[in-house]
């Protein structure tokens, strides 16, 4: 029997109780990065979100065959139908190949995923490997008479699917020019691009052939495919329809989700996903964190500044995934304390539990806070309350070393901190020749000369704490 799970489910607007289409096989796609420049940290908030979301499945015993796509092409400066596709406009800016562009920064975002422990999806796959695929799926589309042909490309009229719209809330209206911008000859303001025409006279870097007249010409023309095609057939193609859990960023809820959804519902009568789950922004001051507001850092700035990647993802742990948060330095460097103080206490619990043995009692207790961990988890990924547990935990003066150790460690196969990775630090030669020698010089009862050189540790960034053992000394934080 499994566990109770509640996810909040952006297409009920509720939060649900989680069920699998398969008893133990959890299928998820997530949409990945459009790989036209580093992902910055908000975009790996949502990442890391969705790495918990995985983790609490696996916690919970399930398996879980996740897929992530890479839009390689596709995707215009705005999230509708309008301006430049993202990776042409950086190749001509970088003067690359867009082919070269949107390898290079898969790659990096690939690091990056590995730099905060995030694990890998079963599946990447690029939208530029399922063209084929894509062009069959808009066929299907316009059989079922959902599409027309304009100047621009194949559209989606949405008027024709009397459920579209199905994630907005509710008498939400999209006015032309507002939210989406309006292509001459599109019908509806909600329509979109399945299938978009080379411009005449424009040479693009990625374009392929296609069934489809541009009506001007009345000849075939070459042209690429619309962003949220892309998703539909990626994620069919690895997990079929319906399939358990669709997530990404909340900007993804009113346009490319949705959208998702209407060509899902109108090629197949079927939902896409059971559970739609959405992260709420990073934000700086208050305003989302993009590359538009020039507001944005990437995990290699907070690396430069001297940060662990791991921090950063302890500070997404901090806040709910449906909460705003305010991304701060202050708050960056508070995570990064708190992730040194759980480490240190790890190494040193390692060194001091030695031969503790447990009581029945005592691993009974391990389950009674293992039970408290996975209520926390359970209820729609509360890891704040979940933080607090282990910290609850950490200063419990009542337990043995030896359970909060076992804790901890299990608690980290969902929080991902790499605690059972963590190796003592090096301390290197000349901070250890400095302690012997005031060790000697503590012997001879020199106490003022032992201070000195304790001083002068501490200027080198370690600190020595005397213990009846012996001095023991770490790096200060
Ligand atoms: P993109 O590469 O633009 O397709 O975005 C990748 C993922 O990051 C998507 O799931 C977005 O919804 C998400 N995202 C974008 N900006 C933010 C932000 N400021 N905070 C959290 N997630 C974001
Ligand atoms: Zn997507």
């Amino acid at each position: 029997m499994k566990n109770k799970i509640l996810f909040f489910n952006n297409l009920t607007r509720k939060k649900e109780i989680f069920k699998s289409l398969n008893k133990n096989l959890v299928s998820m796609y997530t949409c990945g990065p459009t790989v036209y420049w580093y992902a910055h940290i908000g975009n790996l908030r949502t990442y890391i979100f969705e790495d918990i979301l995985k983790r609490v499945l696996l916690y919970n015993g399930f398996k879980v065959k996740h897929v992530m796509n890479i839009t390689d092409v596709g995707h215009l400066i705005s999230d509708a139908d309008t301006g430049e596709d993202k990776i042409e406009r950086a190749a001509k800016k970088e003067q690359k190949s867009a082919f070269e562009i949107a390898r290079f920064y898969e790659k990096e975002f690939k690091k990056d995923l590995k730099l905060l422990n995030i694990i890998k999806p079963d599946i990447f796959v690029r939208a530029t490997q399922t063209i084929k695929e894509q062009i069959g799926f808009i066929k299907l589309l316009e059989k079922k008479g959902f599409t027309y042909i304009i100047e621009d490309g194949v559209y989606f009229d949405t008027s024709k699917l009397k459920t579209y719209g199905r994630l907005w809330p509710k008498k939400m209206k999209i006015l032309p020019g507002k939210r989406v911008e309006m292509v001459p000859g599109k019908k509806n303001p909600t329509d979109f691009a399945l299938w978009k025409f080379s411009p005449i006279g424009v040479k693009r870097q990625m374009e392929w052939n296609c069934p489809w007249k541009r009506p001007s010409t009345n000849k075939k023309t070459k042209g690429f495919p619309g962003w949220h095609t892309e998703c539909v057939v990626m994620s069919k193609k690895f997990l079929g329809i319906p399939f358990d859990i669709h997530c990404g960023g909340i900007d993804h809820i009113l346009i490319h989700h949705t959208n998702e959804i209407a060509q899902a519902e109108a090629a197949f009568g079927k939902i896409l996903a059971n559970f739609w789950l959405h992260c709420e922004f990073l934000a700086v001051g208050g305003k989302k964190m993009a590359k538009s507001e020039g507001n944005i850092f990437t995990l290699s700035n907070l690396i430069e500044k001297g940060f662990d990647p791991l921090a950063f993802r302890y500070l997404s742990l901090t806040s709910h995934y449906r909460s705003k948060m305010d991304f701060t330095f202050e708050s960056l460097k508070a995570s990064q304390n708190a992730l040194n103080n759980i480490r240190n206490f790890i190494l040193d619990l390692r060194e001091n539990k030695i031969k503790e043995k447990l009581s029945r009692e005592e691993k009974k207790e391990i389950n009674y806070f293992k039970e408290k961990f996975l209520v926390s988890i359970n209820n729609d990924l509360n890891t704040p309350e979940a933080l607090a547990l282990m910290w609850q935990i950490i200063k419990d003066n009542n337990l043995k070393l030896k359970q909060k150790e076992i804790l901890l460690l299990d608690f980290d196969r969902v929080f991902g901190l790499r605690l059972n990775k963590l190796e003592k630090e090096k301390i290197p030669k000349n901070i250890l020749d400095l302690i012997k020698k005031r060790e000697i010089l503590r012997k001879k009862r020199a106490w003022e000369l032992a201070d000195k050189i304790r001083k002068e540790i501490e200027n080198l960034g370690y600190k020595l704490e005397d213990t009846v053992e012996g001095s023991k000394v770490k790096k200060i934080s």
